[in-house]
């Protein structure tokens, strides 16, 4: 199927009020503006540098979200445009995000992204820090940043119970804070697991290689 009929088909598949993150990453501009067309207008990617790239040839009011793991010392090269940082797994990131929002006079949405699976190798944040992080944001010590939400990975695995066990945690997680101050955004669930997140509470997902194809990393 061609990207444009795979963006159709995702869309279809998504009930309305589902905000749909289409990751790019490894796709060239081309395939990007095809969506774009469609009328989609948030893009996930996970470099800075492969987004400071794409972001100058494509439409200024696509709203790019940042979904990898982010180094303080390269916010400064996305703080000017980027809408949303869904990967934020320090205080030391977010306190780097908050500086440079205010250079620029802005305030940059952030989701947390907290550890679920049970996987080693996944970045994120304790509950526990998590929880830390939105009560110094409540009290007012990041005047740049908005926390409007979660973002959690589940285990890469075939087991559903599993991935449902998983992102049950962030949803209750979600719950939770949402009680102390209003949270918007729960983002958990990518190509392969998008369907149960939806059914555990996700109202955003993440869907790259089910829009885009297989990415290629030899090229
Ligand atoms: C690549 C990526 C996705 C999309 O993965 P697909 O399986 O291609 O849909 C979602 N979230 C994060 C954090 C990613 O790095």
């Amino acid at each position: 199927m061609s990207i444009q009929e795979n963006y159709k088909e995702i869309k279809n598949q998504l009930p309305e009020n589902i905000e749909l993150v289409a990751v790019s990453k490894t796709h060239p501009v081309s395939s990007i503006q095809e969506v774009y067309d469609l009328g989609q207008r948030v893009f996930g990617e996970n470099k800075v540098q492969e987004l400071t790239e794409k972001y100058p040839l494509l439409p200024k009011d696509i709203q790019w979200h940042l979904i990898g793991h982010l180094q303080t010392n390269k916010v400064k090269y996305i703080a000017e445009f980027i809408d949303t940082i869904q990967s934020v797994d320090s205080e030391k990131l977010l306190n780097e995000i908050n500086k440079e929002a205010a250079k620029h006079n802005r305030k940059i949405k952030v989701l947390l992204q907290v550890k679920i699976a049970e996987e080693e190798s996944k970045f994120g944040l304790e509950i526990s820090e998590a929880k830390d992080l939105f009560d110094k944001f409540i009290k007012g010590e990041f005047t740049n940043i908005q926390i409007t939400g979660l973002m959690g990975m589940a285990t890469f695995t075939e087991d559903q119970n599993q991935i449902r066990k998983e992102f049950s945690v962030l949803k209750n997680l979600f719950d939770e804070l949402s009680q102390i101050q209003k949270m918007e955004t729960l983002s958990m669930g990518m190509s392969d697991d998008f369907p149960i997140a939806i059914e555990c509470g996700a109202n955003s997902v993440r869907v790259g290689s089910a829009i885009f194809g297989r990415r290629d990393y030899s090229k």
